[in-house]
């Protein structure tokens, strides 16, 4: 006979995960021990509602004095689940509660979608990808910052969480030009990507932000990315000891700080594209990379590419949207538990997918129609895998 208690959490955290504020009430009411109790993850009742998004489940559990500083086995807290999911109104929730009544103003904020790798702090400033003047003076100024990837695998380091209660977490390294000098002059060994500027909402309110400052001096902060083969961790660790470079799989890039992880996401994109197109894809010939790294020119006098604007001299940077139907009370992917579904789920999606322009909430509209389905969605250039 299983455990009856067991069976309780389990229900519990099914209540949760499919947002049933009603029947979560009941049962807490006459079982309220149970609330801060685990599965076999370590996930809560509060992780299971923060993660799909439930604002009524996440605001009862708290009302009722749910323990939000625990962990899963992944070291996540709820509030950790519901950034990475992008449930802003969770997320709002989690930080601002202390266990006392909501604020209003909370209660009704409008549910929005945000996808972990498509934040930046960045401007991408294309613009300037073909001054090149002002490119290269932003190369060598000592504010700019460049982060590095060796074969595509960004150099990180460990950062200690504040309150000492977590697993380390990583960060890009922020190198200078100081760090990376040697391989600039390499052009053949690396790949240089301009990612934009340091949004500064002081300098756009001034209303500046046009201003001709006049070359090298104007306040921007610009931002590289660097790859580089075969390099070894070594060669850094005079500047920074504890960095290191990513290995795949990188599961590990889900640590990064939400912005952090969008601009790694834009850098590592770019770059793949360079490492696979290293020949001009008309003619074969060699190609030199131009405008910021955002093109390759073909170096062979008369090829097609060079006329014209010629999609095989830039990367596709189109967004691609992929839909990712999930179980909610298993947080299952359809497309991958085939063996579980019927046929029919698998052609319904596949039918939802194909029409071109459709967009997300049709999607959504179609998938929500399944019973327990909900949507998740990865717009934009996730960090490409190999
Ligand atoms: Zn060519």
């Amino acid at each position: 006979m299983q455990n009856p208690k067991k069976e309780m959490v389990a229900q519990l955290h099914n209540i949760c995960a499919l947002g049933d504020t009603a029947k979560l009430n009941v049962l807490l009411s006459h079982s309220s021990s149970l609330i801060n109790e685990t599965a076999e993850n370590g996930w809560t009742a509060l992780m299971y509602g923060a993660r799909n998004g439930h604002f009524d489940v996440v605001k009862s559990l708290l009302e009722k004095g749910c323990d939000k500083s625990l962990v899963n086995k992944s070291r996540q807290t709820a509030l950790d689940i519901a950034k990475f999911w992008g449930h802003k109104h969770i997320v709002n929730l989690l930080s601002n509660s202390k266990g006392g009544p909501i604020p209003h103003v909370l209660v009704n904020a409008e549910e929005e979608y945000e996808n972990y790798f498509s934040s930046t702090f960045l401007d991408r400033r294309s613009d300037k990808r073909t001054g090149t003047d002002w490119l290269k003076a932003k190369q060598t100024q000592a504010s700019s910052v460049y982060i590095v990837f060796s074969n595509l695998n960004p150099l990180v380091t460990l950062i200690e969480a504040k309150d000492g209660s977590k697993d380390p977490e990583i960060k890009l390294c922020r190198l200078q030009v100081e760090d990376v000098k040697e391989y600039l002059s390499k052009p053949d060994d690396a790949v240089l990507v301009f990612l934009g500027v340091e949004k500064q909402s002081s300098i756009h309110h001034s209303g500046e932000v046009n201003r001709d400052w006049g070359g090298q001096d104007d306040p921007l902060i610009a931002w590289f990315a660097l790859n580089i083969n075969d390099i070894s961790t070594d060669q850094f660790k005079r500047k920074y000891e504890d960095c290191y470079f990513l290995q795949p799989p990188m599961t590990a890039f889900l640590q990064l700080t939400h912005k952090e992880a969008g601009v790694l996401a834009q850098a590592r994109a770019v770059l793949a594209w360079h490492s696979r197109y290293r020949f001009c894809p008309t003619c074969g010939g060699a190609t030199s990379i131009d405008e910021g790294g955002y093109k390759r020119t073909c170096l062979k006098e008369g090829c097609p590419s060079l006329k014209g604007v010629h999609n095989t001299s830039y990367p596709r940077v189109d967004h691609l949207p992929i839909y990712c139907a999930v179980l909610c009370e298993c947080h299952e992917c359809v497309f991958v538990n085939e063996c579980m579904f019927s046929s029919v789920y698998a052609s319904r999606l596949s039918k939802a997918i194909n029409p071109a322009g459709e967009g997300e909430p049709y999607i959504r509209r179609k998938v929500n129609a399944w019973d327990h389905c909900t949507v998740n969605h990865a717009p934009g250039s996730p960090p490409t895998s190999d």
